[in-house]
């Protein structure tokens, strides 16, 4: 069981190794324009530059529980299609996610968990609902999610709708297999091209 003095000590110690202390010299050159922005879930062991390959810089990466959407969200992606031009948005869910749990299990008890974890439990209900969807099935429930994420993001927020809307932005919803790796496509909105895997074209 760790505490708080163990659990900084040990990112201090990988701070060291992290840190190149020649002045002058950086790590990395530095990535002025993402290659996409990724809004995925904070429970998942899969860190986004992990999950596609990529380099320290080159992905702007959101993550909440259950990739609920509030104001700080919806700034930050705005931020990166609006400001920054990253051409595309990934939202990454992945298997046995809890906060998906947590959405089936209030919906069959009908019961809404105190504090602040009502927020991702309501945005997961809202998506059984709105993709008609079982509860019997965690695969069916986590996929219809991860696409009622993407869709939210253009309905709640004008800008990334005008960039989906005009091209310049695409979305693509997603969901990665924790222990293997693999990455399951469910939806995407905009201009994608050939997504094999896709089971929906939003737009
Ligand atoms: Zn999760």
């Amino acid at each position: 069981m760790s505490d708080p003095k163990n659990a900084w000590h040990q990112l201090r110690a990988g701070n060291e190794l992290f840190y190149v202390p020649a002045a002058g010299r950086r790590r990395n050159p530095i990535v002025h324009t993402p290659t996409a922005a990724v809004f995925r879930c904070a429970d998942s062991p899969v860190g986004s530059a992990m999950a596609f390959g990529q380099s320290w810089g080159s992905l702007l990466e959101v993550s909440t529980w259950g990739h609920v959407i509030d104001s700080g969200v919806l700034a930050t992606m705005e931020y990166a299609v609006d400001t920054l031009a990253v051409p595309l948005i990934v939202i990454l869910g992945h298997d046995e996610c809890p906060a998906v749990r947590a959405a089936m299990r209030a919906w069959d008890e009908a019961v809404i968990p105190d504090g602040a974890a009502r927020i991702p439990v309501q945005q997961g209900i809202a998506s059984i609902v709105r993709r008609g969807v079982g509860t019997d099935s965690v695969k069916a429930v986590t996929a219809a999610h991860i696409v009622e994420t993407g869709v939210a993001l253009t309905e709640r927020s004008p800008k990334i709708a005008h960039h989906v809307d005009t091209g310049r932005c695409a979305i693509v919803c997603a969901g990665i297999d924790s222990d293997s790796g693999h990455l399951r496509t469910y939806a995407t909105i905009g201009p994608v091209g050939d997504v094999s895997d896709s089971l929906l074209e939003c737009v």
